[in-house]
């Protein structure tokens, strides 16, 4: 089943270790007796491994040398992990075929388990599977525990189910933690929600892992497209000395009726005095624009140098302009968002 074989003479090992390459390989060792069970194993390095099993052994050293017992050493070289693995379990089959299952040593892939039958589901990585009758569920296999972890991490940062792994006992003085501060979790912890509205968040975690994240597709979904609108605010920090003090000016001002709506009540709005720079289009919210939702940014983005560069930093802020500039919308959008006046591309303005 190898690809190679030869013949090993402790007097001669500095030609063998010269012959074998320092590669991964599976490699099996044999005596002269038949009845004697060969060595079995694979490598990532064949020559550093069979230099420290067949080398001139140490004084006093514990390690395994068989340096006066082998006879042959047969390889096959590998070209990545799976090939090894695989390689050696079928030579581990073929060579003890009733006892090749205990020397495997298979590991079991890492799932993601839903321990739903906690008084309060969280969720774990778990190389183990438990009852299959349970209510928990798990979901993978995963190739490696930290790519498990990263996917578990990730999905729920979209969700507000715990992190902790304690059994709880709520208790209102109880102060949570960084996930209760962030406002990432509900904290049943110190009762920050009811049972219900944490069973149904661990529902909705349920649902996105059943369906591969198309629950969870299918709500924000639907919440773009009941939104009239997505008002977005970047670079805010400074004035944009191309309009007046204390101004700001908003991207595809021509495109709705946004822009005017709320000037008209007091906002410091103007149109976007750069359109050769196309900053409608750059807008993170351009995607939700050219879904149908009037998506518009609000900026006094100047084109200074320090855009992107360590300069861009508190020194720089003009909290006077800020604070005039973003004071000047609390009021229109307050009527916006509480009015029946609804947002609208004119015509021509949708992307
Ligand atoms: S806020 Fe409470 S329930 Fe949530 S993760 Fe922290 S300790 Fe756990």
């Amino acid at each position: 089943m190898l690809t190679y074989c030869l013949e090993f003479a402790p007097a001669h090992d500095a030609e063998l270790w010269a012959t074998v390459p320092a590669a991964p390989a599976v490699f099996l060792l044999r005596v002269d007796d038949p009845l004697s069970e060969p060595y079995v194993s694979k490598t990532a390095n064949l020559r550093r491994r069979l230099q420290r099993l067949l080398g001139a052994p140490a004084e006093h050293s514990k390690k395994l040398n068989l340096r006066d017992r082998v006879r042959w050493i047969e390889y096959s070289p590998t070209g990545s992990d799976f090939e090894s693995g695989f390689l050696l379990y079928r030579l581990l089959r073929s060579t003890f075929p009733k006892t090749y299952s205990h020397r495997v040593r298979l590991r079991f892939a890492p799932l993601v388990k839903l321990h739903l039958e906690n008084e309060f589901p969280r969720a774990s990585i778990t190389t183990r599977l438990g009852r299959l009758s349970g209510r928990n569920i798990y979901y993978g296999p995963f190739p490696s525990r930290t790519v498990a972890e990263k996917f578990a991490s990730d999905s729920l940062d979209f969700f507000k189910m715990r992190r902790c792994v304690d059994d709880l006992h709520p208790d209102p003085q109880f102060p949570g933690c960084i996930y209760s501060e962030m406002k990432m979790c509900l904290a049943p912890c110190f009762k920050g929600c009811s049972d219900e509205e944490y069973r149904a968040e661990v529902g909705r975690v349920q649902s996105y892992f059943d369906t591969g994240g198309d629950s969870l597709l299918r709500e924000i979904s639907a919440q773009r497209d009941a939104a009239s609108a997505n008002l977005e605010f970047e670079m805010i920090g400074r004035p944009d000395p191309a309009v007046k003090d204390d101004t700001l000016w908003l991207t595809g001002w021509e495109r709705s009726n946004l822009g005017p709506a709320l000037a008209a009540h007091g906002a410091h709005l103007v149109a976007d005095p750069h359109p050769g720079e196309n900053f409608f289009a750059r807008s993170d919210n351009f995607v939700l624009a050219r879904k149908g939702v009037v998506a518009q940014t609000i900026s006094s983005y100047g084109l200074h140098r320090d855009y992107h560069q360590p300069s861009d930093d508190l020194a720089h802020l003009d909290f006077k302009h800020l604070y005039a500039a973003t004071g000047s919308l609390l009021m229109p959008v307050e009527w916006l968002v509480n009015s029946d006046f609804q947002p609208k591309w004119n015509a021509g303005g949708k992307p």
